[in-house]
């Protein structure tokens, strides 16, 4: 008989588990505190489970796990670290230290199915979606290490390593409610939490719908359906008056100001032209630019904008009355930085 996986299940269907087995609520309870909020991996370490239980458990079920396989600390103090899954694949995350807060960064897929222009990660395919408990993981495992290295927990998270979170919709919703959770979790605030999307529509709704109050940020990168076609071709079925259609619905249901990520290229998207067409995409509802500095990835035909465009793009934003800033690209002597996840891994595949 094949083990199966007790860390796929969730409290009901672990409770229908325990329910089988002759095993009374309170049990799964436990069970389940043991599972998640401790992250133990090892049946004779849960002290208040009984010895025949753990044995049992033991017997019928495996705890797969991933594992932090390369550490590297950049100049600055970020630090990216690769996780080998419990089916040898790597994913990565990152800590991004700063003066208020902590951020972590992590993935949702191995690879990606979407294949934006810009992106390192885009040239990888998409093997396979993450599990909760391989997101839990990185969340939980990037925790102790921010505790090793800053003395100081993850005061945040971001859904912005590898991977569409919101194509790998069930298993990503589930680790929302589990780091969410202060019993039976990690205790974070939803409003710490930020899932980045490159626009999926329809699953936009559902987690509007989903009750949880998470920070979304959309990755616009260009103000046109012409441009931004050009460069996500996923705007192609995920058009702009579609997106800003629901994210004025997700603002209505959550009132949490929506981020818009956009990476300035130099001479693509950073004239005063393209800063006023942006401007009009932020009038329905609450939103706030994050205006990126490119980081090269090998095999793109991209540069980094330059200052006086950067400056004059901000400042019409602004003038527009739109909040905005430029955020200061971190961790890239160890390509940490955003889209530069899986750069090494991409270069490795082309010299090949
Ligand atoms: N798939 C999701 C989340 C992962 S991408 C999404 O697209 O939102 C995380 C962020 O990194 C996105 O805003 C993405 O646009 C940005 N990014 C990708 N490549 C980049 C690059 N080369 N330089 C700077 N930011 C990049
Ligand atoms: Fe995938 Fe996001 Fe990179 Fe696009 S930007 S290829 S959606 S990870």
């Amino acid at each position: 008989m094949t083990k199966k996986n007790l860390r796929l299940f969730d409290k009901e269907e672990l409770t229908t588990e325990m329910e089988a087995l002759g095993e009374k609520k309170f049990r799964t309870s436990q069970l389940f505190q043991w599972l998640w909020k401790y992250r133990t991996l090892n049946f004779s370490k849960m002290k208040n489970i009984p010895k025949p239980l753990q044995a049992k458990l033991q017997e019928l079920y495996i705890l797969p796990e991933t594992a932090v396989s390369i550490f590297q600390q950049s100049q600055d103090g970020t630090i990216k670290v690769g996780f080998e899954t419990y089916d040898k694949e790597t994913i990565e995350g990152v800590i991004i230290p700063s003066e208020d807060r902590i951020t972590a960064c992590i993935s949702s897929q191995v690879g990606c199915s979407l294949s934006c222009t810009f992106c390192a990660t885009g040239f990888l395919p998409r093997k396979r979606n993450l599990f909760a408990f391989e997101i839990y993981d990185q969340v939980y495992l990037l925790n102790e290490l921010a505790l090793k290295h800053y003395e100081k927990p993850l005061t945040n998270i971001v859904y912005m390593g590898m991977g569409e979170p919101l194509l790998n919709y069930d298993e990503v919703v589930k680790s929302l409610h589990r780091l969410h959770s202060e019993d039976e979790g990690l205790g974070i605030g939803a409003k710490r939490i930020t899932v980045s999307t490159s626009g999926i529509v329809r699953n936009i709704k559902k987690l509007a719908d989903e009750g949880l109050k998470i920070n979304l940020a959309l990755s616009l990168h260009a103000a046109t359906n012409e441009k931004r076609t050009a460069v996500m071709d996923i705007n192609k079925s995920n058009p702009l008056e579609e997106l800003m259609a629901i994210l004025a619905y997700f603002y209505e249901k959550t009132h949490n100001k929506i981020t818009y990520e956009y990476i300035l290229l130099n001479q693509f998207n950073d004239s005063v032209e393209d800063a006023i067409d942006l401007a009009k995409l932020c009038q329905d509802f609450a939103v706030y630019v994050n205006l990126i500095e490119y980081n090269p990835v090998d095999g793109t035909p991209y540069s980094k904008s330059k200052k006086e465009r950067r400056d004059a793009f901000l400042q019409t934003l602004r003038d527009k009355g739109v909040s905005s800033k430029i955020r200061k690209s971190r961790g890239k002597d160890i390509d940490a930085a955003c889209g530069q996840l899986a750069n090494k891994i991409v270069k490795l595949q082309l010299d090949s």
